[in-house]
């Protein structure tokens, strides 16, 4: 718990709420806000709340003050939490986490990179060079990615469109020796299609400052994404891409910019593209014959039912959505190997456990946060399907967390009430009959397969479920379970092509990137389309490893908040804020935190806090040990019915005893 600051900045800690409602939460954390305290703890959860403004609280002499601290020594920071993965790590070899969550815009890419830069500051005293350059090309990695993973949107002028956990491995020195970066589901929909004031991922306005032929195909660079530019490159060099992979990284972008540009007509017969140009542009660039580009993108190659293959070719309607399809596939199999070279580049090489001991880890996962529009995609509900396993993981590991600890200290376990989501995950993800099951059968059945199959199936097989609202029943409902439907449709239309033309194509490719983006380029379409795994399941099995990653370790949290929609520093918006304190589950963290008891600290420590305030104590005790000690404190303030002793710790049950020791403290000095 963090150390009591005055009050006029209110509580650090919402486990000393008087009571636990939202309202003294909401307060709290209002006050907080507005006196310019972005972070607040829940016990060892840091809510953080987005100041959209420059703070003046991540400097050199910030880092010093945390470095090596503990939780309660410093007002509440997410260099506090960091410490506490990082010493956890270094001292009890144990891997841990940060997990950051919160909706767009409520600030977790930025908080994933101070907590990057302290544990890069605090590492490596010795400063040898092989530790700072790991450091630099994992600094420098967010810079890359965020180029090709990041756009403005609406809501966020750099709005990440992936999601992101990185493993920072660690020597028994406790620096860092290299990583590896997990991302999870590039919104490709953007590459094609971008809402009203949105913009495409960053790098496409990029590209025009390095192939100046498809200017006319973009739309406003500005200053900053020159200067964006400038930076990537050079951070693709310092991570040790070659110059002849960024070119064709530029090569693919502009590629995928003009088959934006490509245009069909239908001469009553045929289809073709319009404009020969635009072919021989993406010839050269790919290093294709211009033959095959036409061919991949005007014709698709079918499995007669006696084996034969044959080429049948598009309506103009089939090549629009094909172009579409190629040019997301295109995109995000780019990110995707952009991603792997950067893994092979700082993976951890020759690491002898014999010689060098332990390697441990700290994973720092960026992901989005629940999203709930108008219109749902499939994106939607993969992120909310994520953030259900996420929550459900948090609550799991947040109530093992207290329960270990009572255990180690020797102290009886309370059973507490909360809500557990498993329901809703299997709603989901459950065999034979979770939404992405019956999808999949769906995608998998020969024939056409409509909207309205799927759904139908759906309400046949999930009525019954409580968390599943069928559309026929509600229509106007748009409460989360409702919108499904809305994903659900996306999602069929996405699956009922596939992406047979796209291995053709790539198969023939020269471009060396291309190629190595199409591992499974060489197979032959019937053995692609005889089982594929769909969309929904691939997503499902990386979060679930995803989850299992996670379990492992010891999590730290940093549960992020966004104040208002417009980007003001001064505005605190009750209802939004609300909002989102419900669904992240904060009062349910505080509760549980405080089921049992809402504070506990080590004999020693208390003692040093707090034996001024007792004559047995003060300025040093006799007794056998410091447990006494503490028992003699406790017992001069009356609240021995409030506290329990653990082997190393004492446990107060309410924070109000707390408090008179507290103002008893301020009293005397
Ligand atoms: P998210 O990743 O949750 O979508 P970001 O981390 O990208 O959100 O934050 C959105 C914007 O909010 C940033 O571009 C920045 O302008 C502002 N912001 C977020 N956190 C901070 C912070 N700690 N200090 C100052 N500005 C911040
Ligand atoms: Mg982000």
């Amino acid at each position: 718990m963090a150390e009591l600051e005055g009050l006029e900045f209110g509580k650090s800690d919402f486990v000393l709420l008087d009571e636990v409602t939202m309202e003294q939460f909401m307060e709290n954390l209002k006050l907080r806000f507005e006196k310019g305290r972005i972070y607040t703890y829940i016990g060892e959860v840091v809510v953080s709340v987005n100041p959209y403004r420059q703070m003046d609280i991540y400097g050199k002499d910030n880092i010093e003050a945390y470095r090596g601290r503990e939780l309660y020594e410093n007002p509440p920071h997410l260099y506090a939490v960091s410490d506490a993965a990082y010493k956890a790590m270094k001292r009890r070899a144990k891997d841990t986490c940060i997990v950051i969550s919160g909706e767009s815009g409520a600030g977790k890419t930025e908080a994933s990179k101070y907590i990057m830069q302290y544990i890069a500051a605090i590492t490596n005293p010795s400063q040898r060079a092989e530790v700072e350059s790991v450091k630099n090309v994992l600094l420098k990695s967010n810079c890359v990615l965020e180029a090709f993973g990041n756009a403005k949107t609406n809501r966020n002028d750099n709005s990440s469109r992936f999601g992101k956990y990185m493993d920072i491995n660690f020597n028994f020195n406790g620096d860092p020796t290299g990583g590896h970066i997990n991302n999870y589901l590039l919104e490709k929909s953007r590459v094609v299609h971008q809402q009203g004031g949105e913009r495409n991922f960053h790098s496409f306005y990029q590209v025009n400052c390095s192939l100046h032929f498809c200017c006319k195909t973009v739309i406003a660079t500005s200053n900053n994404d020159r200067s964006s530019h400038k930076a990537v490159l050079s951070a693709l060099e310092v991570i040790g891409f070659s110059k002849e992979e960024i070119t064709s990284v530029y090569q693919i972008l502009a590629t995928i910019l003009l088959l934006g540009n490509m245009q069909f007509e239908s001469d009553g017969e045929s289809v073709n593209i319009v404009g020969q140009e635009v072919v021989n542009h993406i010839s050269e660039l790919t290093a294709t014959d211009p033959e095959s580009v036409n061919k991949s993108l005007l014709y698709r190659t079918v499995a007669t039912g006696g084996g034969e293959v044959i080429e049948k070719g598009h309506t103009e309607q089939d090549a629009c959505f094909g172009r579409d399809a190629f040019a997301k596939a295109l995109y995000e199999r780019l990110f995707g190997w952009i991603v792997s070279r950067i893994n092979s580049i700082i993976e951890v090489k020759d690491y002898d456990p014999v010689l060098h001991g332990k390697n441990t880890v700290i994973g720092v996962l960026d992901i989005y946060g629940f999203e709930i529009f108008d219109n749902n995609s499939f994106e939607q509900f993969c992120i909310n399907y994520c953030n259900e396993k996420l929550q459900q993981l948090f609550i799991e590991l947040i109530l093992r967390q207290e329960q270990d600890e009572y255990q180690r200290e020797g102290i009886t376990w309370q059973h507490i009430e909360y809500f557990n989501n498993q329901i809703i995950v299997d709603l989901v993800e459950q065999a034979h009959k979770g939404i992405i099951s019956i999808l999949d059968e769906a995608c998998l059945t020969v024939g056409k397969v409509t909207d309205t199959v799927c759904l139908d199936s759906m309400d046949t097989k999930l009525a019954q479920h409580p968390h599943y609202t069928s559309r026929k029943l509600s229509p106007t409902d748009k409460s989360m379970d409702f919108q499904k439907h809305f994903r659900i449709r996306h999602y069929a239309g996405d699956v009922t092509k596939n992406n047979d033309r796209l291995l053709c194509l790539s198969s023939r490719v020269a471009n060396p990137v291309l190629k190595e983006m199409w591992p499974d380029g060489h197979l032959s379409i019937t053995e692609v389309t005889k089982r594929p795994l769909t969309a929904a399941t691939l997503f499902k099995n990386s979060i679930v490893a995803l989850v299992d990653k996670l379990a492992c370790k010891e999590p730290y949290y940093v549960r992020c908040i966004k104040p208002n929609e417009m980007k003001s520093p001064v505005l605190f918006d009750d209802a939004r804020c609300q909002h989102q304190v419900a669904y992240l589950g904060l009062l349910e963290n505080v509760r549980v935190r405080r089921a049992g008891f809402a504070y506990r600290q080590l004999y020693a420590r208390f003692l040093q806090r707090y034996k001024m305030t007792c004559e047995y104590t003060w300025p040093n005790h006799l007794m056998a040990s410091d447990r006494e000690a503490v028992e003699a404190i406790v017992i001069q303030h009356g609240f021995q019915d409030d506290v329990a002793y653990g082997q190393t710790k004492l446990f107060v049950r309410t924070p109000r005893s707390l408090f008179t020791l507290e103002q008893e403290r301020n009293h005397l000095i």
